[in-house]
């Protein structure tokens, strides 16, 4: 079978054999949870709850009459401690509902509700009602990606199973360990846009899954599943990039400041598409998921299932999981786009995909040179953007030119400052020239 990619792209040591055939570890509940009002790109949410009461599992606790927003659950039957303001891994402080969990409680049991042939917009609701947002990183609302704008049609859709992030295994594992549920929700989703054609993307180094999902689709009795184009695409980071995955698989290059929406493209992560078929077939909203625990500095490395609002401190104490070396480096998310964490008080949130604990031998310290112009970031950037070009306006702060540049294209992926023999924090820069810009449009 053809291998598929995007022009540029970066080839990290990819550290998945460290995770990749660890167990699933089961769900152990925790102590106490630290839910944020908002895990989503969008309006933020208003809470429902407030100290001392006592709240179920699954239990609405904050949500937003705004049309982009997505409502957060309790993962855990318990007392509300207080409302505060909480560490979040990327964004600083922000309001949060700290559950002590009644350990009396067991955890929920979600059977089959036998919910089927439903309308897609009944489907939809219930999305939305379920607080599903995108597991692939960004969290942006389901359902509000799922409702297409009227005038415009989806012809592809892709169902992201490249994982392309170093060291991640979760999506992986989903794929091996859960596939007919996968698959149940990528039916959900096609009812719901239509598509003239569907495709699963995996990367070449995940045959397991590949399998996997062949077989299951060779077995379906539905028509529609089996006319599903099972694709592999090149192991290359960041091939799970929606603009890479549409070039790969398409041909065609979203144009700068347009969406894969625009050119006829849907792009739905595998684990969202697991958490819609939860939410339909079992009536779960999103409150638990699988992360990827990993790095060099761990005695059990691998794939847990968590509840959301679960600390890190308090994961790997519920998990017995011991560092066998001192850690210099906790990264919430992959090492390419994760957020380096100071304290280990964080809570797992709907979007967290991996936590990594990584020692001096991998972490190092990147002192900043100067541009050799070598033109190397520029070769790998998938959107054929100029980061040395973006960088040398920044610094002079010429916000026309970094405009003309098209920064606010750019998906922070990082395959720039990989390359960067100076260990240029280009992003950093990147993000600067971003805020920069949005501070002037206001
Ligand atoms: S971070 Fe931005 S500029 Fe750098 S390679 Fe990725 S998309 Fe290109
Ligand atoms: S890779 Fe680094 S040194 Fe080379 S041109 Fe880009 S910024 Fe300059």
């Amino acid at each position: 079978m053809k291998t598929r990619t995007f022009p540029g792209g970066i080839h990290p040591r990819y550290n998945k054999e460290i995770s990749i055939r660890e167990p699933l570890r089961d769900m152990v509940l925790p102590k106490e949870v630290i839910i944020p009002l908002s895990q989503h790109i969008g309006a933020p949410n208003k809470p429902l709850v407030g100290k001392g009461d006592y709240v179920m599992e699954g239990q609405v606790l904050g949500k937003s009459d705004s049309y982009v927003s997505s409502p957060v659950h309790s993962s855990v039957c318990g007392t509300v401690a207080e409302i505060a303001k909480k560490f979040h891994p990327a964004l600083g402080f922000t309001m949060s509902v700290v559950i002590e969990t009644d350990k009396s409680k067991s955890p929920g049991v979600y059977n089959e509700t036998g919910a089927h042939d439903l309308a897609p917009d009944v489907v939809i609701g219930r999305i939305k009602d379920s607080g599903i947002v995108g597991m692939g990183g960004a969290a942006f609302p389901t359902h509000v990606k799922l409702t297409i704008p009227d005038g415009k049609k989806i012809k592809t859709l892709i169902i992201n199973g490249a994982e392309c992030e170093p060291f991640l295994t979760c999506d992986h594992t989903l794929m091996v360990r859960k596939t007919a549920e996968v698959g149940k929700g990528i039916e959900l989703i096609m009812d719901i846009v239509r598509p003239e054609e569907t495709y699963i993307a995996v990367e070449d180094n995940k045959k397991a899954a590949f399998f996997a999902f062949q077989k299951a689709i060779s077995f379906s009795k539905r028509r529609a599943i089996r006319d599903i184009h099972l694709v592999i695409v090149k192991t290359k980071y960041p091939q799970g990039g929606e603009k890479q995955l549409v070039k790969a698989i398409t041909g065609i290059e979203v144009p700068p400041g347009k969406l894969p929406l625009d050119v006829g493209c849907l792009i739905q992560n595998v684990g969202t598409a697991y958490a819609i078929s939860e939410a339909i077939y079992r009536g779960k909203p999103l409150i638990e998921r699988i992360v990827t625990i990993s790095g060099d500095c761990l005695d059990k490395p691998g794939n847990y299932v968590v509840r959301v609002g679960t600390t890190i401190r308090e994961m790997l104490e519920c998990h017995g999981i011991e560092f066998k070396k001192e850690p210099k480096k906790v990264v919430v998310g992959g090492p390419m786009m994760g957020f380096a964490q100071p304290q280990l008080e964080v809570p797992i949130l709907k979007n967290t995909s991996g936590i990594l604990f990584l020692s001096d031998d991998i972490a190092e310290d990147r002192k900043e040179g100067n541009c050799l112009k070598c033109a190397k970031c520029v070769d790998v950037c998938p959107l054929r953007l100029s980061p040395t070009e973006i960088i040398r306006n920044v610094r002079v702060k010429k916000w026309d030119a970094v405009e003309k540049l098209y920064v606010s294209d750019c998906m922070e992926c990082g395959a720039c400052a990989y390359s960067c023999p100076s260990r240029i924090p280009l992003v950093q820069y990147i993000k600067e020239g971003k805020m920069a810009l949005e501070k002037r449009k206001r």
